[in-house]
């Protein structure tokens, strides 16, 4: 067993620099990112940090210390962790693809110098068999021209560079980066979300937009998806686990709302119990990420689903202790709720992992 795996389940280590951020930049300003604030600033001081750097080496290790970062994050902010996760899934991708692609983006997206995105979740359903690839393509000198709609890709701004996947004529699939008002390639901010509004979210039109060999991540994407898809479900523990963990520090620091709710069924210790024993699974998740095999990916689809859970129960138990108090507009425990439901709705959603799990 490798150190960081050796280490103590239920006190995860914290890299200094990014419990600074959170604690002296982003924690200031969390009222303001649930009213819709893009944290810029903060997300690029996390990534002078190191958060989206660990596991672009892909190792088990830079895994679970990117998960930690993110997590930390996600106690604070979920919304925040969310963008951190789209940062972490773009630097996965771009770590194990094609050479051209790595060396013209991985660097600076692992720095935070360049924020940006990941439309995946089409991609995903559709390898899943819910839904038919949204963008295609055709193969022209030196590249591809794509077409397409993805509904909602986060972590945008104009460059902000994002990857997605298109189908071709022959039924080839390939994984490509693209860039928000690059030529052919829109973004419109059409919806205002209950939550989440702070996450740069936006709707991308692409218009025959010429993507150059030079930025394919992988020309066959459905092999290329098996060996990162462990990896892109199980970045996502950062977001669950942190808010999970945050809502029981909150609970916890709620004297009088602990008191009174002493016989609620689930209270701060049981939140951070459960979280301890979904820590240790990720732990051990972490170390098989590499697999691709079916049987490892529904396993971590398992993982996905059983952090929800967490998630939506320890948001609902804080707001049971807080009472009316949480039901105040602005209060942290229904902006905890609200975060939480999306834990629950971003793909793989628990919609989506129980009809996998089906098997149907
Ligand atoms: C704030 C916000 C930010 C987001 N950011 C991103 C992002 O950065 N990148 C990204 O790629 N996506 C993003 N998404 C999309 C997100 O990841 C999910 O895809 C989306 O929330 C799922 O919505 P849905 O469950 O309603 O399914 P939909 O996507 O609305 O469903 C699509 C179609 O599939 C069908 N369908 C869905 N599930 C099933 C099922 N289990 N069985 C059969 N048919 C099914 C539906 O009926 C529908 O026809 C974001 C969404 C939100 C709200």
């Amino acid at each position: 067993m490798s150190a960081a795996l050796a280490r103590p389940a239920a006190l995860p280590e914290v890299p200094r620099d990014v419990a600074g951020v959170v604690r002296d930049e982003l924690a200031p300003i969390v009222g303001a990112i649930d009213g819709g604030l893009y944290p810029d600033g903060v997300l690029r001081g996390l990534g002078a940090a190191g958060a989206y750097a660990h596991h672009t080496q892909g190792t088990p290790e830079g895994l679970i210390r990117a998960v930690e970062a993110m997590a930390a994050v996600g106690a604070t902010c979920l919304s925040t962790a969310f963008c951190v996760w789209c940062q972490d899934a773009l630097a996965w991708y771009l770590a194990h693809g094609d050479a051209l692609a790595r060396d013209r983006h991985l660097a600076d997206i692992a720095n935070g110098v360049r924020l940006g995105g990941t439309g995946l979740s089409n991609p995903m359903k559709a390898f899943a068999g819910i839904e038919p690839l949204a963008l295609t393509g055709r193969r022209v000198p030196g590249g591809y021209r794509v077409r397409g709609r993805l509904p909602w890709v986060s972590n945008l701004g104009p460059d902000h560079p994002f990857a997605s996947i298109f189908a071709l004529d022959d039924g080839r699939r390939v994984m490509a980066v693209f860039a928000a008002g690059q030529e052919g390639v829109a973004i419109a901010a059409n919806a205002r979300f209950v939550a989440l509004e702070g996450t740069g979210t936006y709707t991308v039109m692409v218009r025959d937009a010429f993507v150059p060999d030079d930025d394919v991540i992988a020309p066959d994407a459905a092999a290329f998806v098996p060996r990162i898809r462990n990896g892109f479900v199980l970045l996502q523990a950062g977001m669950g686990l942190g808010l999970a963990r945050g809502v029981a520090a909150l609970m916890r620091a709620d004297g009088r709302g602990s008191r009174d709710g002493a016989a609620l069924p689930l209270g701060a210790e049981g939140i951070d119990a459960r979280a301890a024993d979904l820590w240790t699974r990720f732990v051990h998740a972490a170390e098989r990420h590499a697999d691709p095999a079916a049987g490892a990916f529904r396993e971590t689809l398992r993982l996905r689903l059983d952090i929800s859970w967490l998630a939506l129960e320890a948001a609902q138990a804080a707001m049971l202790q807080f009472g009316a108090r949480g039901y105040l507009e602005g209060s942290e425990p229904f902006r905890r709720l609200r975060e939480a439901q999306f834990v629950a709705i971003v793909t793989p959603s628990v919609k989506h992992i129980t009809r996998e799990l089906a098997g149907g």
